[in-house]
């Protein structure tokens, strides 16, 4: 078994983790970064699918109110493409069809999101310092973000409409869902919910979000071994070791654990983590849901979007890009992983044709990451309850252990954004922690130095 030693180790290499091993690099600490895949970017994933188009497979919005990655943005000048608005829009209310022109759908459902969260800046007045009105919060966070959907005056299809929508928002079953968690994402958008549809799917990087990882991995340097999973965290007062599958040792001062919540039990922590990041470790996430790419053939190329009320499986769809002689890209996302078999053209056809009549489903392209050993989630969600308790649990340093990763973050949590923001945040506290260290044996070493003159 080796033993590799270095300043710091970073357990990830997603956003969160290559920026806070960047962060660690530029102020001259040696960092090596444990990934378990074979490729960096996490739960970001620029491929190559459906006959040679570029996909996202997973995180691709980006919006200018996300301050954290526009500035990484703009720092490794990524260029920014807008999504066409749509012209026309159709959607599904329990088995009923109906169509309206681009804005129809978007602005219906706008107003009723601001109805939706129309406390938002009482409860989150500094929407980047989450818990300032913690006991607001915490009333929030106690109830179940579909609660709400009863007593705002919505009509029967609206209902089911914003049910979709919210389901849509938490990738997964939003009864689960925490309201405090759902209430956050209204004051990130200052109470706006135009706004919010904007910031969730309107600009993208025209490179690829693969593109943006690549340029902080390069400028940060650090070594970055792939394959290498992490089976244990082992810390004392000296040091932390990272122990691989097969055996091998990282030794460090410190580190920095980056992976998604739902995978961190499968990691050993010696001594054990604290009791409030058990929890939510042992309650989960809400996000089980999907997104998926498809190459299809329609009558009209010109861009659109299409809702499905739940249990239809798919909550989501839109016309990504005009690929010519009548074949469109088409993305779409579902809140059930389970509900729609993600490999089977027959199935995605049948779950399509009720959302667009006369389509004709060509070719499909999907990452199942609820089942993806190394994530398990897509973009994690609280639950009931963890908003209030969870967060600041998740987000403590353990000893020389400390964490990132968009679940944690004080902003746009679940998002890229909340990954950098955590990023960041782990470095400053780690080179922090070193330094502090580094002064202690530096005093330690004058004593010494001081009695070994006064026994002479
Ligand atoms: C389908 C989908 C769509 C999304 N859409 C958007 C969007 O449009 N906009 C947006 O901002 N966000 C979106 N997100 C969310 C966003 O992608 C994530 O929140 C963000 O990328 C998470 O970054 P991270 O660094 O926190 O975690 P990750 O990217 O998950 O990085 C953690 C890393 O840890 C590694 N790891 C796990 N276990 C181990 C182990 N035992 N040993 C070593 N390494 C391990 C993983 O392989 C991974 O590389 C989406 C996510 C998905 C899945």
């Amino acid at each position: 078994m080796a033993e590799h030693r270095t300043d710091v180790v970073v357990i990830g290499a997603g956003f969160s983790g290559m920026v806070a091993a960047r962060e660690l690099r530029h102020a001259g600490l040696s960092v090596t970064v444990a990934e378990a895949r074979d490729r960096i970017g996490g739960r970001t994933w620029t491929d190559e699918r459906l006959g040679g188009l570029k996909l996202e497979m997973g995180g691709a919005h980006i919006h200018w109110s996300q301050p954290f990655l526009w500035a990484e943005i703009h720092r490794y000048a990524q260029p920014i493409h807008r999504n066409e608005d749509p012209e026309r829009t159709n959607w599904l209310i329990d088995g009923r069809f109906h169509a309206g022109d681009g804005g129809e759908l978007v602005a219906r459902l706008a107003r009723g999101f601001e109805r939706y969260f129309a406390d938002a800046l009482d409860v989150f007045p500094q929407p980047f310092e989450p818990l300032l009105n913690r006991d607001a919060v915490a009333r929030l966070d106690r109830q179940s973000a579909v609660s709400r959907l009863d007593g705002l005056g919505y009509d029967a299809d609206e209902r089911a409409l914003h049910h979709a929508m919210w389901s849509l928002n938490f990738c997964g079953p939003f009864e689960e869902g925490s309201l405090a968690q759902a209430v956050r994402w209204g004051a990130l958008a200052h109470v706006d919910g135009e706004f919010l549809f904007s910031a969730l799917d309107d600009y993208k990087l025209g490179n690829g979000m693969g593109a943006l990882i690549d340029a902080i991995a390069d400028d940060a340097g650090a070594e970055v071994r792939l394959s290498a999973v992490v089976n244990a965290v082992e810390q004392d007062d000296a040091g932390v070791r990272v122990v691989l599958d097969g055996g091998d040792v990282l030794a460090a001062s410190a580190a920095i654990v980056t992976v998604p919540i739902s995978t961190m039990g499968a990691i050993a922590f010696s001594p054990s983590l604290s009791a409030g990041k058990q929890a939510v470790i042992a309650q989960g996430q809400v996000s089980r849901g999907f997104k998926l790419w498809m190459r299809a053939r329609v009558d009209d190329p010109g861009p659109w979007i299409a809702m499905g009320t739940v249990p239809h499986p798919v909550t989501f769809a839109r016309r990504e890009t005009d690929l010519g002689e009548g074949e469109v890209l088409v993305r779409a996302f579902g809140s059930n992983a389970r509900a729609l078999d993600l490999t089977s053209l027959s199935d995605v056809q049948a779950a399509m044709e009720p959302l667009y009549p006369g389509i004709e489903i060509l070719d499909i392209a999907c990452h199942d990451w609820t089942t993806d050993r190394f994530a398990r989630e897509t973009w994690p969600m609280f639950k009931v309850g963890q908003v209030a308790e969870g967060l600041e649990a998740l987000r403590a340093r353990e000893g020389r252990v400390a964490f990132a990763g968009s679940l944690l973050a004080n902003g746009w949590t679940s998002f890229v954004d909340g990954a950098i923001e955590t990023g960041l945040a782990a470095a400053h506290d780690v080179k922090q922690l070193l330094r502090a260290d580094r002064a202690r044996s530096r005093v330690g070493a004058r004593n010494c130095a001081h009695r070994s003159l006064s026994v002479r």
